[in-house]
């Protein structure tokens, strides 16, 4: 129907006669006979000299056949990289009319989210969704072709599915063939995956969409789509070069340049240099161990098993008000406090702070040259156990440094040896910080009867900015170090069996050593798009209260439908 893209005209084509397809954007009349009509498709705009008498408005469709012409002198829009041209001697064919849009149909206007989502056909006709969509598209196309590139084979799991054991709430899908049994939509292919490494397929992968029922945020969907993938016969490092190469093609398709050199650092640095396990690189302000500084102190502010600082660059003039929400926040977060100390002066070494008085001159000396504070600079304290100070210190360097998410270098990490365990269940057992098929450091298998919390595992993640972009491990292959590590979670073998029997089952018939990971799709695309909210990388995404504002779903069923499903609707409370 076409003969080029309305966005790809330019000086050269000038005397060309072309055909073009795409909306209305604006019509301005000019003069009595003659109004500019903008075209717009996918790939851009062109202006339109079209007979002042032809009816076509506001995103209609159209079909327009005209000679491509230098714009005349003076009259070149320099906002469009078709701003040298316009089609002139225009015949049009109204292909579609339309009612006005809802909203207007480019970047400028700011919509309610509801609306954009209730016309998302609309909205993604906007320059943002288009990038938008199209980036994803790009990112799914590199990875895909990497893992290909690595001999890795993509295979297709099932959605209808049984409990896996990534601890969300699950979706459930109930029988019409077997009335009163479920289907559960997989939290990810885990289990399958696994069992493909025991049926030989050796380098598994798949985008997957993944499924979790639990509240949304502008970082979570209930639906989301991973980049898995399983190997067989693998170390650690085999696993992390393969997903490198994926993220790595993915970023230089998506903006034109591969990202820095992936850098590396276990769990027990990330949490003493940063504060959290999931550092954001594209700033300073590490965390400063200064506990010697303050070993034996008299100030009971500072007494305590691990001091750390951070230093805030031209911090110190920060007011009273901020100071006290820092020091207030600080205690949200658990910290007994937070000292702070304004530099006034490095050499000698002076300070600003309710604690200066009771600081000795060795102290004071310490604290400015064990952070390489400087006159003007901030210091902000933590006295407290180690994981307790990192954790608000890191918090708080976020707080106050973080940049928006399209700023900045992208810095990928990997973070390796996290714990095997995080926290207890209300039954006190251990929980698994993965999941439970992870494998036990190998240095560590002694501690899984006498310490587990101490137990680190063959689990990492890879991080972008601040963010967790995915997870995987090494996995357990034996027999014998699955029972102890369901020992350890309070997993008797029944409940194993019951839950997991079909995994366990297989691993009699000859498991491979292997592992994987998976690569969170929407938030790598949300980053890279310079966006905030997963929303705006998802063509249909759900609304906070995982309504879709397009569809009306979730919808009721008409109880025909529920009859043939066995199911009965209570009233709520009922
Ligand atoms: N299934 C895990 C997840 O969704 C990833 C993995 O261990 O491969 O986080």
């Amino acid at each position: 129907m076409r003969t080029h893209l309305c966005g790809e005209l330019r000086a050269e084509h000038a005397g060309t006669r072309v055909t073009l397809c795409g909306w209305v954007g604006k019509r301005r009349e000019h003069g009595e006979h003659l109004s500019f009509v903008d075209l717009r498709d996918y790939s851009g705009i062109v202006q339109c000299v079209v007979d002042g008498s032809v009816d076509v408005r506001s995103e209609w469709v159209l079909r327009v056949e005209g000679t491509v012409r230098r714009r005349p002198e003076g009259t070149d829009n320099p906002e469009l990289p078709t701003g040298e041209v316009e089609m002139a001697d225009c015949s049009v064919e109204v292909l579609s009319e339309a009612e006005p849009p809802p909203f207007p149909v480019d970047d400028r206007a700011e919509v309610d989210e509801s609306v954009r989502l209730r016309y998302r056909y609309v909205d993604l006709r906007r320059p943002r969704m288009q990038h938008n969509l199209r980036l994803r598209g790009r990112v799914l196309a590199a990875m895909r072709a990497a893992m290909v590139r690595q001999g890795f084979c993509e295979v297709e799991t099932p959605l209808l599915w049984t409990p896996t054991p990534e601890g969300a709430r699950e979706f459930a899908v109930p029988s019409r063939l077997t009335r009163g049994k479920f289907y559960v939509l997989p939290q990810s292919p885990q289990i399958a995956k696994q069992l493909l490494m025991v049926g030989g397929m050796d380098r598994y992968f798949q985008i997957a969409r993944c499924l979790r029922d639990e509240d949304l945020r502008a970082d979570r969907q209930f639906e989301f789509t991973q980049l898995d993938i399983e190997a067989s016969f693998v170390t650690e490092r085999d696993v992390h070069e393969a997903v490198t190469a994926a993220v790595v093609d993915a970023t230089e398709a998506a903006v034109g340049e591969p990202p820095s050199a992936i850098e590396s650092m276990t769990w027990h640095q990330a949490l003493d240099r940063f504060g959290v396990d999931k550092p954001d690189l594209r700033f300073g302000m590490e965390l400063v161990d200064i506990g010697e500084v303050f070993a034996g102190t008299g100030v009971r502010a500072l007494a305590a098993p691990c001091v750390k600082a951070v230093r805030v660059p031209e911090g110190a003039d920060l007011g009273r008000n901020r100071l006290d929400s820092l020091v207030e926040r600080a205690k949200e977060l658990g910290a007994k406090g937070l000292a702070w100390f304004k530099v006034t002066s490095h050499a000698p070494p002076a300070l600003t702070s309710p604690l200066d008085k009771v600081l000795s001159d060795a102290e004071r000396s310490g604290l400015v040259s064990r952070t390489g504070a400087v006159a003007g600079d901030l210091v902000l304290v933590v006295a407290d156990e180690w994981r307790t100070a990192c954790e608000v210190l890191g918090q708080i360097r976020l707080d106050l440094g973080r940049l928006p998410v399209g700023q900045g270098e992208r810095r990928f990490l990997w973070v390796t040896e996290f714990p095997l365990f995080d926290g207890t269940d209300e039954h006190g057992n251990p929980q698994a910080a993965h999941h439970p098929f992870t494998m036990p450091h190998p240095d560590d298998l002694d501690l899984l009867d006498s310490d587990p919390m101490r137990v680190r595992s063959q689990a990492y993640d890879l991080v972008l900015n601040g963010w967790e972009l995915g997870s995987g491990s090494i996995r357990i292959h034996r027999e014998d170090i699955q029972r102890r590590v369901f020992d350890a979670l309070g997993i008797p073998p029944a409940e194993a069996e019951a839950r997991f029997g079909f995994l366990l089952g297989a691993y009699r018939y000859g498991a491979p050593p292997h592992g994987g990971f998976a690569v969170g799709v929407d938030r790598l695309v949300a980053i890279l798009s310079g966006e905030e909210s997963l929303r705006e990388v998802i063509a249909y995404p759900k609304t906070q209260s995982g309504t879709d504002p397009m569809t009306g779903a979730p919808k009721a069923l008409a109880d025909s439908a529920l009859r043939e499903l066995g199911l009965r609707i209570t009233p709520p409370g009922g």
